[in-house]
């Protein structure tokens, strides 16, 4: 294997397919890392303390679409913190309005009470912005296990759904410890400590009448809000700075909750994968010297294996790596003449927005539709290799030589590299070299789609054409499977999900890729955070009706009127 720098090679083409070779995952590979996948899903259902965490998420019903209320809800994803206000109208409709706030390298890393002041001070300035929101929880809700503060009785507290996207290991809808940091954070004194006591603490601190009633991760968020909109979901997945995936499990597959309260409480549960967290032995994972150099520079080496091969965080690192071996490639250079760049230079220096505009410029998609033709030509095919943008030889398509021009204007701004050291041969392997980085990544997660499928009864998985074995019939057979995700990779990233899908049909076959409907989680988190403060509302609900019902059969009131008596009406369970 070449070495990511002096790379020493008797000709160019041998390197770069050495190179590209190292990136492919054939289809049998694909076969292995998902059994793997499975196998490491089960650990994670038995036993605590496994990588890929598998955490039950206390959310024990999914919504339909007739939910109403209006919340407020804060996103900390890992490049956005976004405060929003929800309003969900009961007829798989919501209206939204948000603000977005940085987060800056020193708060990420800095004393996790200042983390979360900060998010504190983001809603309130939020709330001060906006206007007062028209959410409130009653105060007697409100106070619930709030003895401290009941000098201040009449006060409404404003409901708030935390999104989260860090993996907690969950103990209820409202709290949860965190594990571990990821996606670049390391703020101090917040492991193990309750993520929503912190904000809590922060918000007591500044007297503010925000009580957080739900914590949700925002794979959970992805895969409410879509069963909101859509009418139904099994999984939501997220392909933002990170990636992690939720999905509805059988309450009797989560053998690590033993014979606890939740499980005696209803029959499934939606389970947070922490997918990113998959294969740290890299034992299946198809790891390249460029992923190990990723790896041993990151903050966090030998963790989040899986996430490191597919998250805009790690995909432009990886092609830097890529670009910068090439630049160094002797005894002649293979990239630019030999240039590099400060930004090139630098970890980091390569965002993937920038590999999706070296795609959408030879695509000729995004900002780079032909003007003449006014339309977005669909790129065709979901690999490497398209030589024409739209499969026609119309004329109004641009030339491989425009294409490739037009490539080399991209590599000259965002790498900040001198015009003349670009040539457009370089510009094609710069190409080349995005291409099948994103193509390994969504292959990647095909595997990871295609493992929940398995798991929840939908798919049988295949190998080589071949169905393994396994007569049972399917779970839901011919009906639409329901997917949401969510993160600007998936958004953005020109036909990340085509080439998702044409991984899935090998691994499941075309009858279920087809029924599978992928469809973007729009707003999930701040969504999904509504709705899981909804369910925190519900679940209190019941809980509450339940212990009036309980004091009062104690008190020998209601034995002869029945539990059903106390069963809390529709108008307030569905606010
Ligand atoms: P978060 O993870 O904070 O919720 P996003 O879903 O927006 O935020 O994901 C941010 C990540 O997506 C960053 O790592 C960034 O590099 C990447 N990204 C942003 N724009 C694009 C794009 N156009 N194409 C591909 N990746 C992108
Ligand atoms: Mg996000």
């Amino acid at each position: 294997m070449p070495q990511t720098h002096a790379i020493y090679a008797h000709t160019g083409e041998d390197v770069l397919s050495s190179v590209f070779q190292q990136l492919d995952v054939d289809d049998d590979r694909l076969f292995n890392i998902t059994m793997t996948f499975l196998h490491e899903m089960w650990d994670g259902l038995n036993n605590y303390g496994h990588d890929m965490a598998m955490i039950p998420t206390f959310v024990r019903s999914i919504p339909d679409g007739s939910e109403k209320g209006t919340f407020l809800a804060l996103d900390l994803g890992g490049t956005n913190l976004r405060v929003c206000e929800v309003n969900l109208h009961g007829d798989k409709t919501f209206s939204l309005r948000q603000q977005k706030y940085k987060v800056s390298d020193a708060l990420k890393t800095g004393e996790a009470t200042t983390l979360f002041d900060y998010l504190a001070d983001s809603v309130d300035a939020f709330l001060t912005d906006s206007g007062s929101p028209n959410c409130a929880l009653p105060p007697s809700l409100a106070r619930r296990n709030l003895a401290e503060v009941s000098d201040e009785e009449d006060v409404p507290y404003i409901p708030l759904g935390l999104t989260f996207s860090f993996p907690v290991e969950q103990t209820a809808l409202d709290s949860g410890k965190l594990l571990t940091w990821t996606k670049g954070f390391a703020a101090k004194n917040a492991i193990g400590n309750d993520v929503v006591k912190l904000l809590q603490d922060a918000f007591d601190r500044k007297n503010m009448h925000v009580r957080c009633v739900a914590l949700v991760n925002d794979t959970v968020g992805a895969l409410l809000s879509r069963a909101y909109t859509s009418g139904g979901c099994i999984l939501g997945a997220i392909f933002g700075t990170g990636t992690n995936g939720a999905y509805v499990e059988d309450m009797a597959s989560i053998s690590k909750l033993g014979r606890s309260t939740a499980v005696k409480e209803g029959n499934l549960m939606v389970v947070n994968t922490e997918w990113g967290g998959f294969n740290n032995s890299r034992s299946a994972l198809p790891s390249t010297p460029y992923d190990n150099k990723v790896d041993r520079e990151s903050i966090n080496p030998g963790k989040q294996a899986f996430e490191k091969f597919i998250s805009g965080m790690y995909l432009g690192e990886i092609t830097r790596n890529v670009i910068v071996s090439l630049i160094d490639a002797a005894p002649k250079p293979l990239l630019f003449s030999g240039h590099s760049s400060k930004q090139l230079n630098k970890q980091w220096g390569v965002d993937t927005a920038v590999l999706s505009e070296v795609e959408e410029a030879w695509e000729g998609i995004g900002r780079f539709v032909p003007e003449d033709t006014g339309s977005t030509a669909e790129a065709t095919n979901a690999g490497e290799g398209t030589e024409t943008s739209n499969g026609t030889n119309s004329t109004r398509q641009p030339s491989v030589q425009q294409k490739l021009e037009r490539i080399r204007d991209v590599i000259v701004k965002r790498m900040e590299l001198p015009p003349d050291s670009v040539s457009l041969d370089d510009a094609d392997v710069v190409r080349k070299i995005c291409t099948h980085i994103a193509w390994r990544a969504a292959r990647l997660s095909s595997c990871a789609v295609a493992a929940v499928l398995f798991q929840t009864g939908r798919a049988r998985l295949t190998r080589g054409g071949e169905e393994t074995k396994n007569t049972a019939p399917l779970v839901d057979e011919g009906k639409r499977i329901g997917v949401g995700v969510d993160g600007s990779l998936v958004e953005h990233y020109p036909c990340f999900e085509k080439k998702l899908r044409a991984s899935l049909r090998v691994l499941v076959g075309e009858d279920v890729e087809r029924r599978v409907d992928i469809g973007l989680a729009k707003d999930g988190s701040g969504v999904g955070a509504a709705l899981c403060a909804l369910v925190a509302y519900r679940q209190n609900m019941v809980k509450q009706c339940h212990t009036v019902y309980e004091h009062e059969v104690a008190n020998g009131v209601s034995e002869s009127r029945g539990a059903e008596h106390f069963a809390c009406p529709d108008s307030l369970a569905r606010t």
